[in-house]
């Protein structure tokens, strides 16, 4: 089994530290990766912290996996050495049950396997993307599009599908008036993919803080929820609510901003259980749901879409050193809008 360098957190609050990752040797179905950026997601920390539940230290996260095709198993015939792919935060599921067989593997009845901190059938934990290489089964591989600035790519993988997969789902695009609610690394993903798509865009942010941002990247208004008219202002106004926060909220103060039939779909995960008065659900005949990640077929056509429109992430490129204080800046909420690492500091 290859050993690869990687970052890996020693414990649920010590700095990452350069340990080492044991790849398999490619299957006849494997892809090896040599992986070049790593994006850093909200979930790579709140894993480590152990706010999900308890962690096998020490891990490597990374969900956010960029890089070059280094080895094919002797099945494989979709890649090719050299190619540019990407994984996102899943590498495997059971590929029978009916929810595989629908695309919607991330809704695997037999649970998906995560990219790090899941659970091989012998027992061993699989490790993320802050890593040199990683080998995945060709099923979960997905084809970065070649016009597109590469080092800008990885946060695609999560923050991208994430946003991109309800926005489809609910048809976003011409006529829709969509709101965003957060203006994060996944918020203003979802302001670049919703007007690409048509749609009307409105972010929805604590603040005007980001204002100027917001409107660069594809919005057509920008409120602040601080300011109790901006409630009053909106009701009945939007076709989509995508909720891209993970902080409390009232929710009820939001689904009475949808009008008829509108969704308010939330992508973020609070630490607390929310409210619902189901008032606000019978008004306009509401709809209330939750969307996770994306299926592979779907994060292969966001990947797609964004090629054809030029869309990626507005990225802060960081060296392995950097990771730590970059995470500070994540929780801080001071990161704009997603760090990518470069995995060649990585050594
Ligand atoms: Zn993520
Ligand atoms: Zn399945």
């Amino acid at each position: 089994m290859p050993a690869v360098t990687a970052l890996t957190a020693p414990s649920a609050h010590a700095p990452l530290t350069r340990g080492t990752v044991y790849r398999r040797d490619p299957g006849p179905h494997d892809v090896q990766i040599e992986i070049r950026w790593a994006g850093i997601c909200h979930s790579d920390i709140h894993t480590v912290r152990g706010d999900w539940g308890p962690v096998p230290y020490p891990l490597t996260v990374g969900h956010e996996i960029a890089g070059v095709v280094s080895a094919i198993g002797d099945q494989v015939t979709a890649y090719a050495v050299g190619d540019r792919v990407g994984v996102g935060c899943m590498v495997g599921s059971c590929r029978e049950c009916e929810n595989c067989r629908n695309g919607f593997e991330q809704h695997c009845r037999n649970g998906m396997l995560d990219t790090y901190n899941g659970k091989l059938p012998d027992g061993a934990v699989t490790q993320g993307g802050y890593s040199r290489s990683i080998v995945v089964d060709e099923n979960y591989v997905l084809r970065i599009p070649e016009n597109l600035p590469f080092e800008k790519t990885a946060p695609l993988l999560c923050a991208g599908i994430t946003t991109y997969s309800p926005l489809r789902q609910w048809d976003a695009g011409p006529g829709k008036r969509v709101a965003i609610v957060g203006m994060g690394g996944l918020g203003h993903m979802g302001v670049k993919l919703a007007h690409a798509m048509g749609a009307e865009v409105t972010v929805l942010s604590q603040t005007l803080s980001k204002k100027e941002d917001g409107l660069r990247l594809g919005a057509d208004h920008y409120h602040a929820t601080g300011d109790p008219q901006t409630f009053a202002a909106l009701r009945d106004a939007f076709d989509i609510i995508l909720n891209t926060v993970s902080v409390p909220i009232d929710h009820n103060e939001y689904l009475r901003l949808l009008r008829f039939d509108g969704v308010m779909v939330s992508v973020g995960v609070p630490p607390e259980p929310a409210s619902l008065d189901s008032m606000t659900l019978f008004d306009n005949r509401r709809i209330y749901t939750g969307s996770k990640i994306g299926g592979i077929a779907a994060t292969q056509e966001m990947l797609d879409f964004c090629g054809e429109h030029g869309i990626v992430p507005e990225v802060e490129i960081i060296g392995a050193d950097e990771v730590t204080r970059a995470w500070e800046n994540v929780l801080a909420s001071k990161v704009r809008y997603r760090y990518v690492i470069d995995i060649s500091t990585l050594s």
